[in-house]
């Protein structure tokens, strides 16, 4: 099936042209659509720096950079399948249960006429209403979360669903399947000893920052494959995993974390996984410099687009 891919940089500038995520087609352009884009710009789960409701505007902004050949992982990420940009979901800014209501029915609208999903945040919130839609079409999913933080905890003033307890909620709904899932890039204080049993309560294995830095990045992908298998896997990134030095525009920096280059690399490792839905979060324009952030995190989407045309891809 022929595709529409994104506006050709050879003979429009990158920096004109459309402003979806890659200068890809929108998705009402498109018959087919294999990976539907959307953007969730949701902030008021956040427990510290907010601004991350400008991450969609941001990302889509340092996508221009990216070319359609992925030599990592020898795709054609937006010719060997259709990808297109959805737009943008409306949410609440004050009202967090009815934002996660029309995320999840926004999800579910995109998942009933694509194959695939992939959504920039927003913050960590976002990831409880996608898992909701995304589980509903695929069943209970692995998850390959990286992430500085475990986002397993509890409550925050009494609120259930902020952007540090998204998993502790999906694994107590049973969106999660907790023989295969795996946090990577944990690193800094945690609020209390108990904080680690818990998490591991929910099945999780943990690879921390230094783990990650000690090991090569294939040894991390071929654990963390073994881990999810081959039944469908979310994958959710939380560009906080990357050290601030390499993506200072986020809402809880953490010190001591990946480079963009081992993150890059563990992504590409992990080609063939069962990757079924996607979600990059916690870019926070407000706070980025240069477009650090949001072009790492544009690359970052880039690699999980790649990773579902992989499945399609001979
Ligand atoms: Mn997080
Ligand atoms: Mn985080």
């Amino acid at each position: 099936m022929s595709t529409i891919g994104p506006e050709d940089p050879r003979t429009l500038p990158r920096f004109a042209g459309s402003a979806t995520f890659g200068r890809l087609p929108r998705r009402d352009q498109v018959d087919h659509c294999d990976v539907a884009i959307l953007g969730v710009p949701f902030d008021s789960g956040a427990t510290f720096r907010t601004g991350t409701r400008f991450g969609p505007i941001g990302v889509r902004a340092g996508s221009r950079l990216l070319r359609g050949y992925n030599l990592a992982q020898d795709v054609m990420p937006f010719a060997d399948q259709q990808v297109a940009d959805a737009g943008d979901v409306g949410c609440n800014p004050f009202d967090i249960a009815e934002a996660l209501e029309q995320i999840r029915g926004a999800a579910e609208e995109q998942l009933a006429k694509s194959e695939h999903l992939l959504a920039i945040g927003g913050d960590h919130t976002i990831t409880l209403p996608l898992l909701r839609a995304v589980t509903k079409k695929f069943g209970p999913v692995g998850l390959v979360h990286f992430d500085a933080h475990l986002d397993t905890w509890d409550t925050y003033f009494g609120v259930a669903t902020t952007h540090g307890t998204t998993f502790r909620r999906a694994s107590e709904e049973g969106l999660l399947d907790r023989s295969r899932l795996v946090h990577i890039g944990i690193r800094g204080p945690l609020f209390t000893k108990q904080d680690m049993v818990d998490d591991a309560g929910f099945g999780f294995e943990t690879l921390t920052s230094t783990d990650v830095a000690g090991t090569p990045p294939f040894a991390i992908a071929e654990r963390v494959k073994r881990r999810v298998g081959d039944a469908p896997v979310f994958v959710s990134v939380d560009i906080d995993v990357l050290d601030p030095a390499f993506a200072p525009g986020t809402g809880t920096p953490e010190p001591g974390g990946l480079s963009t280059r081992e993150l890059l690399a563990l992504l590409r490792g992990l080609k063939g996984i069962n990757i079924v839905a996607a979600d990059h979060v916690e870019v926070s324009p407000p706070f980025d410099h240069a477009e650090i952030t949001a072009i790492a995190a544009a690359s970052v989407v880039y690699e999980l687009v790649s990773l579902m045309a992989a499945r399609h891809s001979p």
